[in-house]
């Protein structure tokens, strides 16, 4: 099924995000977890796609099992390392396949600072351009309610995101964050320069502290001090992280629920027993 066409229906819609493994070998723990995210009932899966190398070929694979046990399924797929005819190549596997949904992204630079390369992909407009063209797919982006690393301006961003949107965007995914008032602020300032498309918070119930305050350096996510207390009290102790991490994404979507949000993408990270207790915790929640 088409996201779009599901995010038009009544009541709460929560969908999980894996990642595929990085060889062969590791395919099994993964449809695994797919496997228990599944009995979860989740309106729909997604798989992220490695840039380049092993990951990205599995991301088809993983998408086309998801589907074949009957949820729909999101095929993330990025573009900045690829040529365009390997892009295409994937687009019309992912078509092959039966997969109606693609998160079409740029990806990040390459470390070798060679950007774009002839023949490649400069922004993720440009993919979307390119999907329309090769099947009826529904087109999901990502976005950043605290601003992309690489556009100094909020407001430039803000700018290219309608850009991108008017290329051709069914949805948007959000950039993790921890204070949902950024993502008040950004729907606020989307809105008001015509992004009309249905945008989905991405959670990240944090269960490793060092991780993710590497990743959160790398895209300039802000942590709240309430936050960064747990992290600070917690961070060396995995049981208690997991647990206060996920009671801190609960609150999130929480108060994400309470104020009009029908959406919630969760960053489950091919660990199914997050996005059960995350579920358990707003099992009554989801029916009112
Ligand atoms: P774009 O939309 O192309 O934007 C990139 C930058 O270029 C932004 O700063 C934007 O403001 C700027 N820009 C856009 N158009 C113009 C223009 N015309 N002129 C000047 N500047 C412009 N990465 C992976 O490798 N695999 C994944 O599976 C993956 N999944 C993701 C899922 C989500 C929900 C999110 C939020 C990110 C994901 N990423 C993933 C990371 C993503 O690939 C990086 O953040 C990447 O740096 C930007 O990708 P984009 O599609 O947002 O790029």
């Amino acid at each position: 099924m088409k996201i779009k066409d599901i995010l038009e229906k009544k009541g709460a819609h929560i969908s999980f995000e894996v990642f595929p493994p990085k060889t062969e070998s590791g395919k099994e723990s993964v449809l695994q977890a797919v496997k228990e995210l599944i009995t979860l009932q989740p309106d729909f899966i997604s798989v992220t796609y490695g840039a380049g190398g092993g990951t990205s070929s599995q991301t088809a694979g993983i998408a086309a099992a998801i589907s074949k046990a009957g949820v729909t399924s999101l095929a993330h797929l990025t573009c900045v390392s690829s040529t365009r005819e390997q892009v295409h190549q994937v687009i019309d596997r992912l078509k092959e396949e039966g997969i109606e949904n693609i998160l079409a992204l740029r990806g990040d630079i390459p470390d070798s600072g060679q950007f774009p390369l002839p023949n490649h992909y400069r922004y993720a407009s440009e993919l979307i351009e390119d999907i329309r063209t090769r099947g009826d797919f529904c087109i999901g982006a990502a976005c950043y309610p605290e601003g992309h690393v690489e556009t100094p301006h909020k407001k430039d961003d803000i700018r290219h995101l309608k850009e991108k949107v008017d290329c051709g965007v069914d949805f948007l995914t959000t950039q993790m964050f921890f204070d949902n008032h950024i993502l008040y602020n950004f729907l606020y300032r989307i809105r008001e320069k015509g992004i009309t498309v249905p945008v989905i918070p991405g959670i990240m119930p944090v269960t490793n502290a060092k991780q993710m305050q590497r990743i959160c350096q790398l895209s300039g996510t802000v942590l709240p001090a309430r936050f960064l207390a747990i992290l600070d009290r917690f961070g060396e102790n995995s049981a208690a992280m997991e647990q206060a991490g996920i009671a801190y994404a609960t609150d999130q979507i929480i108060d994400l629920l309470a104020n009009g949000i029908r959406q919630v993408h969760i960053y489950t990270m091919n660990k199914p027993e997050i996005g059960r207790k995350i579920l358990e915790n707003i099992s009554q929640i989801i029916r009112v």
